[in-house]
């Protein structure tokens, strides 16, 4: 307008004899002009200096931001790097077609925290003909669930069967799945320490009463949690982990014998002559504890196999 508007006035008026009133025209739409060119130079400026989220800058038109389904800047910034590469996703557990651990693998599985402190109501392996991929710990509703290991949660959904759930990626290289949570107190994609809130306790999906279903996966493949935590004592076996394809051959086959932990690994001298039971006890657990079985512990103690072991209780072990 201011522009136009000069042109049209020099035409109109640059013959006119009143130069004075001419004169203030010009100097007006001249003035008009620098500020527009200013104008125009501080925007490509800006332009240069503040690159678009959009690519290619060029575009002119304009574009929904993108949804802020993620936090992560860039795939180094994902856990455990070094054994998943950049495959990160937030639908599935397990993708079947992803690589598979091989060979040994020892984990540091410093700064730990206890997920839920609960009586074990079912134990990893098979049940009802099916694979039972995590262990079931007791608890109330919406009871505080915590984070095991440092990570970055990868899920945290409803599920049809583990109902509302979060599965973690650690730094150290485990995965955790946290099952038939009541809330979800994270994030996908959120950064998250060991003993931080993950949900609270509850029934949701495939369950019938209130427990937390707890999975401790290695790229992908589950084990026993107990191979990690001394369930009945809320605390790490050991800082480290050393896992193999035996611990695999444990979910495969189920095999009685207990896999490399520090307290799995007793030879049968540096077994005791008895144990007594604490709080939380099974005899699976203990036979899992003391390398042997619960038939021979039912055996040595001359149990039956409905029987029914009680706090204080002195178990023979051999
Ligand atoms: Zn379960």
């Amino acid at each position: 307008m201011c522009c136009h508007s000069f042109i049209k006035n020099s035409k109109r008026y640059c013959s006119m004899k009143n130069s004075k009133l001419d004169k203030m025209r010009f100097y007006a739409n001249a003035t008009c002009i620098v500020m527009l060119s200013m104008l125009f130079a501080s925007c490509s400026i800006f332009r240069r200096t503040t690159p678009s989220p959009y690519s290619p800058e060029a575009s002119s038109l304009p574009k929904p931001p993108p949804k802020p389904t993620t936090n992560v800047t860039a795939p180094s910034s994902y856990p455990a790097t070094q054994y998943y590469g950049n495959r990160w996703n937030n639908e599935y557990v397990r993708i079947t077609s992803d690589p598979k651990p091989t060979g040994t693998t020892t984990l540091d599985l410093t700064e730990f925290s206890m997920p839920v402190c609960g009586k074990v109501l079912s134990e990893f392996g098979p049940r009802n003909g099916r694979m039972h991929e995590g262990i079931d710990l007791k608890l109330t509703h919406e009871q505080p669930v915590y984070c095991a290991f440092d990570g970055m949660v990868r899920m945290a959904k409803e599920h049809r069967s583990y109902g509302k759930m979060v599965t973690v990626r650690h730094d150290n290289g485990l995965e955790t799945v946290y099952s038939h949570l009541n809330s979800i107190a994270v994030k996908i994609n959120q950064r998250i320490k060991a003993g931080d809130r993950v949900g609270g306790g509850g029934k949701t999906g495939n369950a019938t009463g209130e427990h937390l279903h707890l999975e401790i996966r290695f790229m992908g493949e589950p084990f026993n949690p107990r191979l990690v935590i001394d369930i009945e004592n809320c605390r790490l076996n050991s800082n480290k982990l050393t896992i193999n394809e035996n611990s695999y051959k444990l979910y495969q086959k189920n095999l009685q014998a207990p896999a490399e932990t520090q307290t799995a690994t007793k030879n049968k001298t540096e077994i005791p002559n008895t144990y007594t039971v604490i709080k939380g006890d099974t005899l699976y657990s203990i036979s899992r504890r003391y390398g042997t079985t619960v038939d021979e512990l039912l055996k040595i103690n001359n149990l039956k196999e409905s029987a029914i072991i009680n706090v204080g209780q002195v178990i023979k072990l051999k």
